[in-house]
């Protein structure tokens, strides 16, 4: 396999994944007691060409939960199920500033503010198109089967676990209810919202899922399509201004590619047309973003000229 070809990229990786393993700043989230299982030491890297060309080190096969990184994701479903101009008509693309819970919608139209808020994703799970929640979930999964290549589960715990102490999202839900911006099947729709966040997956994934959008939403090992080549601009758009929460003015400043993160230590990223990065470690910095996740990121962008307003 292309791991055990020597080459100046992968001892590049192997170098980035010494250095910041001893870094042990942040802390692994512990809203729920299954997140608080992980162990502070896991850590992987996975970087796969737009070609399909794949390098990866340290801890690229172990399982967590996608976490917020699937909003990204089931935003582009929904921009499948809808169109762009009725989604848009539900949820707002504009950055917030503000925690990823917060509890806040657009004054004047009542949209949540971007999908990658809370708010904003249980907007656009609600959304998602099929007869029963069986079926929801189903196309849920068949779509990130799509962008991994493999079939992937879901962690029942997590889902469980986020379900019966929720209760915040349910009133962000409610809130929105209440204003008509989403249908009344709420706990049907926090319940796929739920398991979206808990579908496992590996540092492996979260770069062919990165790879996948940086090649125009077709898998490039597979060549399945994960995503309507209409819609990858809007997708990367909002990862670009929203995808790390309200560290996301910073990263674009100092990192410079569209990326998504979540709670379980995920980071995706990527450089459009180029290269899709999967990054995996647990400890968390206030804001919820994997510590050694952004220090691997801002090192590639630096390291290679990756930011996407580099003009050196
Ligand atoms: N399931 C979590 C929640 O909805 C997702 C949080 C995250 O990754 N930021 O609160």
């Amino acid at each position: 396999s292309i791991q055990a070809v020597a080459s100046p990229f992968r001892s590049y990786l192997i170098d980035l994944h010494e250095k910041y393993q001893s870094l042990t700043d942040g802390a692994v989230a512990d809203y729920i007691p299954e997140l608080a299982l992980a162990t502070p030491e896991w850590f992987g890297i996975c970087a796969i060409t737009s070609k399909g060309q794949e390098f990866e080190v340290g801890d690229c096969d172990k399982l967590f939960t996608i976490q917020s990184i699937s909003k990204a994701f089931v935003y582009g479903l929904a921009l499948e199920d809808c169109g762009r101009e009725y989604v848009n008509s539900k949820v707002s693309v504009e950055p917030t500033g503000e925690a990823f819970n917060s509890i806040v919608l657009d004054e004047k139209t009542n949209r949540p503010y971007n999908p990658m808020v809370n708010a904003g994703a249980i907007a656009t799970t609600d959304l998602i198109r099929g007869n029963s929640a069986t079926e929801r979930l189903k196309r849920v999964l068949e779509m990130f089967r799509c962008y991994t290549g493999r079939e992937l589960d879901l962690n029942v715990p997590v889902f469980l676990s986020e379900k019966a102490t929720g209760n915040r999202n349910r009133a962000i839900a409610y809130l929105m209810l209440n204003f008509g911006m989403i249908s009344d099947r709420i706990e049907e729709t926090l319940d796929l919202y739920f398991q979206q966040c808990s579908i496992m997956v590996n540092a492996r994934d979260l770069g062919m899922m990165a790879a996948t959008l940086a090649n125009g939403g077709v898998n490039p090992v597979t060549q399945e399509r994960a995503l309507d080549e209409r819609y990858v601009q809007d997708v990367i758009s909002v990862m670009l201004t929203c995808g790390m929460y309200d560290y996301s003015g910073e990263w674009i400043y100092k990192v410079g590619m569209p990326a998504k993160s979540g709670v379980g230590g995920g980071i995706t990223a990527l450089v459009p047309g180029k290269l899709g990065i999967g990054t995996f470690s647990p400890p968390l910095d206030a804001k919820g973003n994997s510590v050694r996740g952004i220090k691997v990121c801002e090192d590639l962008a630096r390291d290679f000229g990756l930011h996407l307003f580099n003009v050196a």
